[in-house]
């Protein structure tokens, strides 16, 4: 794995309502717990160190990129962020252009909040709008209007947040071709720098997904299209935003140029990131090629680690999993995840990395998949096609069997 400055992730589970696609370990949690959570945090940042000697993994100080994620992160008071960032430059050296993203639920950013946000070095702001649409909004307990959204683009814009991202999702209940063209368009029509498009995810972990499955009515269920739909609206998606001057670089993940997700990027490039808070994954070097740890995803639980003591902060308190990541495991991640950004992979690095032996063994499915029109190979540049980004899971599954092999 190259070493890099790290990148820090923190999680804030808090939303004020529980929207029915969403299947992440965030809920309406009471916002009298904030306080506790917050001094938890801090807890677990000052102890990161102690916990990764305690895996045999390597954290650097050098960070270069924070994301609050959640949940709805602009929800804390303005002074847990004086906290929680204290924290950050206690443990961490961070860089002069540190990308410093918040997410965001449109409205619910306050004046006061974002004042202080400003002031900690915040300058990017990621807006969970998934549709610009009412009606599609509203179905799935979003809580504000495409024009609120628009509104608060402009605000964010006016108080000098330039990079602004947006987030949006094809299939949802009552959506067609007409009212995802709009949202893009509106998207566009606002200037935003980045936009990561997702398909409706339609799994138990949700309570619209878990309708869907067992046929119910409820949350819009009967409404949702087709994953055809979907799919296709997906390539509109693409379309639009590529003529607009968002340019696809990366499955789900849209930027003008020069935008691209600093922090996001390391995940797929596997850079080293840490993350603190409910269900936080993370991944450090470790001796051999990486170690990978994943918080837990019950709030109960992981509050219950010591808020005194950081270093006691053993990995089975609060640590759902912890996973050795060996060569042959590291060579297929650095494949998949790379494969998932437009640039695809250079081959020659993952020779020079994992050995000549690993990548042959993945040529003759890359040679399939490209007679398959899923891939391209360009020299050493290994890319997936428009045809293999809409399927890639299929084509991964069939590398992975081969270098399984
Ligand atoms: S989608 Fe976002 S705002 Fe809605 S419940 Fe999930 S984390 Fe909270």
């Amino acid at each position: 794995m190259v070493s890099a400055a790290v990148g820090l992730y923190l999680s804030v589970p808090f939303c004020k309502a529980k929207c029915s696609f969403c299947n992440f370990a965030s809920d309406a949690f009471a916002p009298s717990r904030m306080e506790g959570y917050v001094e938890r945090l801090c807890a677990e940042i000052r102890g990161a160190r102690c916990r990764a000697e305690q895996m045999g993994a390597t954290l650097e100080r050098a960070a270069d990129s924070i994301y609050f994620g959640g949940g709805t992160p602009s929800l804390l008071e303005p002074e847990h962020f004086v906290r929680i960032f204290a924290a950050l430059r206690e443990e961490f050296d961070l860089a002069k252009d540190t990308e410093t993203t918040l997410e965001c639920a449109p409205g619910q950013l306050a004046d006061a909040t974002l004042d202080e946000l400003l002031r900690q070095g915040v300058n990017r702001v990621s807006l969970g709008v998934q549709s610009f649409v009412d009606r599609e909004a509203a179905a799935v307990g979003r809580l504000h209007t495409g024009t609120a959204c628009e509104g608060e683009i402009a605000r964010l814009q006016s108080a000098g947040i330039e990079n602004i991202g947006i987030d949006l999702i094809a299939g949802l209940p009552h959506q067609t071709e007409v009212s995802w063209r709009e949202s893009v368009a509106r998207a566009v029509a606002r200037g935003v720098k980045h936009v990561s498009v997702y398909m409706l995810e339609v799994d138990e972990e949700s309570r619209l997904g878990k309708e869907v499955l067992e046929g119910g009515t409820r949350y819009g269920a009967r409404e949702v299209p087709s994953e055809d739909d979907a799919a296709a609206w997906y390539e509109v998606g693409c379309e639009m935003l590529g003529e607009g001057g968002v340019l696809q670089y990366e499955i789900s993940n849209f930027a003008c140029a020069g935008y691209e997700s600093r922090h996001n990027t390391k995940y797929w490039r596997r850079q080293p990131y840490i993350g603190f808070g409910l269900d936080a994954h993370s991944m450090l070097p470790a001796d051999a090629y990486a170690v990978r740890f994943q918080n837990a995803d019950d709030l109960d639980v992981y509050m219950s680690g010591d808020k005194q003591a950081p270093l006691k902060m053993l990995r089975h308190d609060h640590c759902a999993e912890v996973r050795r990541v060996g060569r042959e495991e590291a060579f297929e991640e650095s494949l998949f995840l790379g494969l998932r950004m437009n640039a695809g992979v250079d081959l020659r690095v993952l020779r020079d990395a994992f050995g000549e032996s690993m990548v042959e063994s993945v040529i003759p499915a890359v040679h399939e998949a490209r007679e398959a029109g899923f891939v391209v190979l360009d020299g050493d540049r290994l890319r997936l096609t428009l045809r293999g980004r809409m399927a890639s899971n299929e084509v991964f599954s069939r590398l992975l069997v081969t270098s399984a092999a």
